[in-house]
């Protein structure tokens, strides 16, 4: 707010004023010994307060089954605090009416927006069971006074921005551009200088705060209370429902962790309370049949989106698990050997380190087997390249075949392979080699020139066993690797035991 503006409120004659009622139950509501007496005696002198504040404490608002017919009664139910922000808001009501008359605004719609504001606001407080709800009421109440005051310091210039607003936050752009100044902050001025309490003044500041901002220190969601009841009363002020459903909705959500199905059961109560809040308030709040079709649309609107979230669901599960599978891709990648779809020797280290380390700590038997393809180099020489890959390809075929899913298989680089085999002794392991030497042997390759040859292959065998321990992995692996050079310095196409050969 400029301070030529603040100036202007501040000489204003005609801004509205606080009526005397209120003032006095201002003051006994910062009287911290105020007892029910003693706002009785306040209100029983204005007869219009005291009827309003009897049928307010019989309305469905207060859901009371048994008749009140006192405002000494009235008082004691509704208890201190609540009567007296009850009382302030009848009061300033009945004043300010008073004063809004002959002006360029439609007050009708402002005071319309107010009421509905009002009884949004204390519904969102009981259906969040926050707050207190009688000074929630009040805030929803008066988070627009601020238009009273700009319509009587900026007469022309504000009906204009008035008459011209689809919702009360598009014209808070439209006053933030042309006068510098949001009735929102105008309001909270008034209210400050009226001495009403920090919380409604901030409240009022608030009300059409950044809709995408939510406020950190609003731990009661007071403020946000207030904000979402305006929105609310939009829902019942303009004609685009969805939109203003939406809006509302989204907000509730966002603010004041109102979900869906819970925010179509508030507007459907709400929708409940409008009647005798208009008859309360001697005002028309909805036309007929427009409750009931806001309350239809934004039925609809919940199945959309719930239909809508369901799906999506549904796409984020399947992108989740196509980013899974993607990522699993990957790491099988990086851990296979490209000819000949074995593990590769990176993996190999990894898995035999957290096996070695399992069978100590378990203490059973882990056995790693070295093989070697023999005088492989001459059937390169001999076939070529591209055969002496195939027979590559169909030895590691024959390998995964006579692998359990327990064990592994893996490349361990040119024409050697590695089985790490956990959990089975030494003689079934060697039963194992034997066999797949065996198998391998008789196996039949077929050269370019359909030459048929076989090839052999030898094999060094280490187990780790009580009997037989390795201090490391290495260590057992370079054991491996003697009892290969064994297999080989005796003859080729067997295997030998480390230790044994
Ligand atoms: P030994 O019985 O003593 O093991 O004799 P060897 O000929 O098999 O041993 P050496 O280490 O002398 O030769 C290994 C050969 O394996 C040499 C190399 O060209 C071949 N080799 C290594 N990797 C591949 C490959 O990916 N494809 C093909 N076709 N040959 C390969
Ligand atoms: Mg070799
Ligand atoms: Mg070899």
């Amino acid at each position: 707010m400029t301070p030529e503006l603040e100036t202007r409120l501040k000489h204003c004659t005609s801004l509205p004023s606080i009526p005397s009622v209120a003032i006095k139950i201002l003051d006994l509501s910062k009287d911290p010994q105020v007892c029910p007496e003693s706002v009785s005696s306040v209100v029983t002198l204005d007869p219009a307060l005291s009827s309003k504040m009897l049928r307010i404490a019989n309305s469905p608002i207060y859901s009371r089954i048994s008749k009140i017919g006192s405002v000494q009664q009235a008082l004691t139910l509704l208890g201190v605090d609540a009567s007296l922000n009850l009382a302030l808001s009848f009061s300033l009501v009945s004043g300010l009416q008073q004063q809004s008359q002959g002006s360029g605004l439609d007050y009708d719609l402002v005071w319309r927006r107010a009421f509905l504001s009002a009884v949004a606001c204390r519904l969102l407080g009981e259906t969040l069971k926050s707050g207190s709800l009688e000074e929630l009421f009040l805030a929803g109440l008066l988070q627009d006074i601020g238009v009273l005051a700009l319509d009587r310091v900026l007469p022309d210039q504000y009906s204009d921005i008035f008459n011209g607003a689809v919702d009360m936050f598009s014209m808070s752009v439209d006053e933030h551009a042309k006068i510098d100044a949001t009735h929102a902050e105008v309001g909270a001025w008034l209210l400050n200088e009226w001495s009403l309490p920090e919380k409604l003044v901030a409240a009022t500041r608030a009300s059409h705060g950044d809709a995408s901002r939510v406020d950190q220190d609003d731990s009661d969601h007071f403020n946000d209370c207030v904000m979402v009841s305006g929105l609310v009363a939009d829902l019942w002020m303009n004609e685009q429902h969805d939109e203003y459903y939406q809006r509302a909705s989204r907000q509730a959500q966002q603010r004041l962790g109102l979900d869906n199905d819970a925010f179509v059961e508030y507007l459907s109560k709400f929708a409940e309370l409008i009647p005798d809040t208009a008859t309360l308030f001697e005002t028309q709040l909805a036309w007929p049949g427009q409750s009931e079709m806001i309350l239809e649309q934004a039925k609809e609107m919940q199945q959309v989106r719930s239909l809508r979230d369901s799906q999506k669901l549904d796409e984020d599960e399947a992108q989740l698990k196509s980013m899974e599978k993607r990522t699993q891709n990957l790491e099988e990648r990086v851990r296979r050997d490209p000819l000949t779809g074995l593990y590769n020797r990176g993996y190999l280290d990894l898995y035999l380190q957290s096996e070695y380390e399992i069978a100590t700590l378990e203490n059973w038997p882990l056995s790693v087997v070295l093989i070697d393809l023999d005088f492989f180099k001459k059937v390169n020489d001999t076939y070529g390249h591209p055969v002496g890959d195939r027979v590559l390809l169909s030895f590691s075929e024959l390998l995964k075949k006579n692998t359990r899913k327990s064990d592994i298989a893996a490349r361990y680089g040119g024409e050697e392979f590695v089985m790490v085999l956990p959990g089975i002794d030494r003689a079934k392991v060697l039963a194992v080699i034997k066999r797949l030497l065996e198998q391998w042997s008789d196996c039949t390759h077929q050269s370019e020139e359909q030459d048929i040859f076989s090839v052999t292959a030898s094999a060094g065998l280490v187990t780790l066993d009580t009997d037989h321990p390795f201090e490391s992995v290495q260590v057992m692996v370079s054991a491996a690797d003697k009892a290969l050079y064994s297999a080989k310095q005796n003859g080729r196409n067997r295997v030998e035991i480390y230790g044994q050969g």
